[in-house]
């Protein structure tokens, strides 16, 4: 059966096989390279190998089946057909790319060989073919290097050392200065290397470097840096690549051939215009890879930029004006913004790849907003080309317009937003760092992908080389960290460890502010503002919050955060944890003392002192929230969590409370638990000291009380239980809200509505839940620890392993942050079932950190949650994927 398996797709001219709808098959550069060739466009012939062929290849060992090689070959006659050139032909030899392209782009992951087909006697004919022994000699440097890094494993530092020498000793700024004997010398040079490193011979049969190629390819698939960006970007590793075995284009003949890489639309900000770099006499990694600044294409980008050296549209007018009406075609027909790669040979302009641009959170909204505008795109598509995840990106903060900024450098603006953090020269170091909740910002000459997770760790990422195309900008960007690239005003020493930017020298650990929207490095730590949301942010909340029906209330318990979380539109509150309203200096020693008592009336005396303080905060918050639901939790955590810390912590309390120091010891020792999360916390700490809840309601309802006769808005507080896994501890604990309430309306000789709910943070209470909700108005979804119960994972200690765990695919994902559908969404789904059996009515929600996580709310929503609830910053995020939950599943 797989004998007669289609493995290999042509592309180019009438025998194109492919179309743009075969990207799972093909990936996306296959798919799309068919297309264009379809399209008619100027696109070199090649062949795709699928990424069965890659799933194949992992599921028999690495080994690739021999039906292959004969659809390869048939694949490399039809291309000589089409060029005239024959792979491993001494006299007329076809060069040719080998590239990866899965379904999903993952710049610069995985691995490419360019110039592929060239050896000691071919070379020679290229070089009289092209009537350019300089470029012939160029290319085949190139490929040895190439190949002999991605397949041979010999590290490119020793190339660039060679290359490195002989550019000093002949005073060369850039590569496009060496003759042809500059090359020639530096191939024997790079050969004997290889011999050194490998005990064998560069490899000279071409067939023998394609398939090797191949192998490369494949086998990438499953390198570190690809597997990290798939963890982070949420791509299965079932997917595979495709190999792409394209004719060579050559931008490096001369001073009338370039390569480039343009966008249709503005990535950075989403602006309608052309975009993009380019490179006279050079091929595309020199542009990916940032080993030269590239040039502005269009004359206004490069005057905007302040950039003298000339533009595309300046130096070749006419190929200028082809890629752009090629970019706009692209454009129109794929409907979103293409970024392209293009080479020109000798004048005359190829296209090598068009994909979906990534771009900003800004400049998603910004396009799908001009797209829908434009009638390109209806008003649906456009909220579903937003990534709800990113939204946050737009929420960035900006430099204090008070800053007092000192500039050390301006480069180019890669990724929004004002970051500080102390300058660190390794993507380890970033890591450690930012583990230790330390801001740091990656400072490198340029990144590599093997820096993916301290980029990831960083506040913001500072580049000395490359371009907006460069694989730091590319990466940022999609990461949502604010990046500055191509700062080629600042020297790394890295002997000294320090930055110099002209005569200011910085040290590694010293704090510099990148402003991404500007491209300016600047000095020390400096305050930022926040967000200035646009109007087209206003109208992507305007069109959500018309579609959606699922509610979005906030996780918030001071009034900064309540305040924040409206104007984000917040529908609510849905989790205020009290706890966190004791930690401030004047609470904490009444607390102290309320734990410290030896008696109920030692506590009530504590606690009398602490309600008026609690209430206050619930008259701020439901003042600022009016008629909005507030779900106020009551107190969670074990005791221990407020008992002094250290000596001197200790010392205070004792003379504040007249506690001897060895009676305050022996408490904290009898608080001591040995896993205080299992421990006496949540409800356990109210059956035990019910005088703590008696407190909190009285200090709920008296604030209700007065927000509403001040307001006469309808004030109806939430009352939410924690850690509940007994009927018996609900029943009891809602008896003594109740009671309280009672009491105090009768004082106060008034009545509010009120509800009694609480939380499912134990797998008992979700199974159990339909006799929970005898006694429960509502069931909130407290998914951290049913997470944590659930697996039996601590949700503080997961750390240590979760990482490895994730890298070597025993999970997928991280638990605590995107919900585990089958193990804790099967109890969801279970505990919503029986407790609408017994209470048609009762109100469901989630108030873990799931509720701000687009693939969890998509799940909340199918099980038919009447709200979520997230921290303030992510209410647009669970907002947006509520709306396009409902838009993919018509619900
Ligand atoms: C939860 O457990 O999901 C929850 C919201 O409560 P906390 O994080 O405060 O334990
Ligand atoms: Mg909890």
């Amino acid at each position: 059966m797989i004998e007669k398996t289609q493995w290999v797709y042509k592309f180019g001219g009438k025998h194109t096989q492919g179309n743009a709808e075969m990207r799972d098959l093909l990936g996306g550069k296959g798919a799309n390279l068919a297309e264009m060739a379809r399209l008619g466009l100027p696109i070199p012939p090649g062949f795709t190998i699928t990424t069965d062929m890659c799933r194949i290849y992992y599921e028999n060992d690495k080994q690739l089946p021999e039906s292959l090689e004969e659809q390869v070959q048939n694949a490399l006659d039809t291309m000589a057909q089409e060029t005239g050139c024959v792979f491993g032909d001494d006299d007329n030899p076809l060069i040719v790319s080998v590239r990866s392209g899965s379904r999903a782009s993952m710049p610069g992951m995985m691995d490419t060989v360019l110039n592929l087909g060239l050896n000691d006697i071919n070379v020679h004919s290229l070089a009289k073919k092209s009537l350019d022994k300089r470029f012939a000699f160029d290319t085949y440097r190139r490929f040895i290097q190439m190949y002999s890094n991605v397949v041979l494993n010999v590290h490119s530092d020793c190339f660039e050392k060679i290359l490195e020498e002989h550019r000093e000793a002949n005073g060369y700024y850039e590569d496009s200065d060496f003759t042809a004997d500059n090359w020639h010398e530096i191939i024997t040079l790079y050969k004997k290397i290889i011999r050194e490193k490998t005990d064998h011979d560069f490899p000279q049969n071409p067939k023998d470097q394609l398939w090797r190629a191949i192998h490369a390819v494949f086998a990438s698939w499953q390198n570190d840096r690809a597997i990290i960006y798939r963890r982070l970007n949420d791509v299965p590793n079932e997917w595979g690549t495709a190999v792409n075995v394209q004719s060579m284009v050559f931008g490096n003949m001369g001073n009338t051939s370039m390569t480039g890489v343009c966008f249709t639309r503005n990535p950075s900000t989403g602006e309608k215009h052309f975009y993009g770099e380019y490179l006279v006499n050079a091929q595309g990694e020199d542009v990916v890879a940032g080993i030269r600044t590239p040039h502005n294409i269009s004359k206004a980008g490069r005057e905007k930029q302040g950039d003298k050296r000339p533009s595309m549209e300046e130096n070749m007018p006419d190929v200028y004006a082809e890629l752009k009406s090629l970019m706009h075609r692209l454009e129109t027909h794929y409907k979103d913004m293409q970024d392209i790669e293009f080479t020109v040979q000798k004048g005359t302009l190829y296209l090598l790849q068009t994909r979906s641009g990534k771009r900003t959170a800004l400049a998603a909204l910004n396009i799908a907003k001009d797209m829908y505008d434009e009638n390109l795109i209806s008003k649906n598509e456009a909220l579903m080309r937003i990534a709800p995840n990113a939204l946050k990106q737009l929420l960035h903060p900006r430099l204090h317009p008070d800053a007092k900024k000192e500039l050390l450098a301006k480069a180019l603006p890669a990724s929004p937003g004002a970051v500080s953090g102390q300058i660190v020269l390794n993507a380890e170091d970033v890591v450690r760092l930012a583990a230790d909740g330390q801001k740091a910002i990656l400072v490198r000459v340029e990144t590599s992908p093997e820096d993916i997770q301290g980029m990831n760790a960083a506040e913001g990422i500072l580049t000395g080389r490359g371009g907006m195309t460069s694989h730091a900008a590319v990466v940022a960007r999609g990461m949502g960290r604010t990046c500055v690239v191509g700062c080629s005003d600042m020297q790394i020493d890295f002997e000294n460890m320090c930055v110099n930017f002209g005569n200011i020298q910085l040290k590694q650990g010293d704090y510099i502010t990148l402003d991404g929207d500007n491209g300016l490095v600047l000095k020390g730590n400096l305050p930022t503002l926040p967000p200035d949301l646009s109007e087209n942010f206003d109208w992507l909340m305007r069109e959500v919050d018309k579609i959606r029906t699922v509610k979005v209330r906030t996780n918030a318990e001071t009034p900064a955060d309540t305040l924040i979380a409206k104007k984000f539109g917040a529908e609510g509150i849905g989790l205020c944890r009290t706890e966190h309203m004791f930690f401030s200096q004047e609470r904490i020693i009444q607390m102290r003392q309320m734990i410290l008592a030896d008696n109920k009336e030692e506590r009530c005396k504590a606690l009398n002192a602490l309600q008026p303080m609690q209430q206050q905060d619930f008259v701020e918050i439901f003042n600022i929230m009016e008629d909005l639901p507030v779900t106020i939790r009551l107190l969670d955590p074990p005791l221990h969590e407020f008992l002094p810390q250290n000596e001197a912590e200790i010392e205070a309390l004792a003379t504040i409370s007249g506690h001897p120091i060895k009676h305050i010891k022996q408490r904290i020792e009898a608080l001591h638990e040995f896993n205080p999360m299992l421990g006496h916390r949540g409800c356990r700490l109210a059956i035990t000291f019910p005088e703590i809840y008696e407190m909190q309601v009285r200090a709920i309802f008296l604030a209700a009380i007065e927000v509403h006769r001040r307001t006469q808005k309808n004030i109806t507080p939430e009352i939410m239980i924690p850690l509940v896994g007994l009927s018996e501890e609900l029943s009891n604990l809602r008896k003594l809200v109740d009671t309280t309430a009672q009491s105090i309306f009768k004082q106060e000789n008034i009545h509010l509505d009120y509800y009694v709910g609480t939380m499912i943070e134990l797998p008992r209470a979700a199974l159990c839940a339909d006799e929970l909700a005898q006694y429960a108005d509502f069931l909130s979804f407290g998914t951290n620890d049913l997470t944590q119960t659930t697996f039996g994972i601590s949700r503080d200690d997961a750390g240590s392993f979760l990482e490895y765990y994730q890298k070597n695919n025993i999970i997928k994902f991280d638990p605590f942050m995107t919900m585990d559908i089958n193990g804790v969404g099967k109890l969801i789904e279970i505990a919503c079932q029986k407790a609408k059996s017994v209470r048609p009515d009762i109100k469901l929600g989630i108030c873990g950190e799931h509720g701000g996580d687009a693939a969890s709310i998509e799940f909340c929503i199918k099980t038919g949650l009447d709200y979520v609830s997230c921290s303030p910053f992510r209410i647009p995020t669970a907002k947006l994927s509520a709306t396009q939950t409902r838009i993919k599943h018509n619900m």
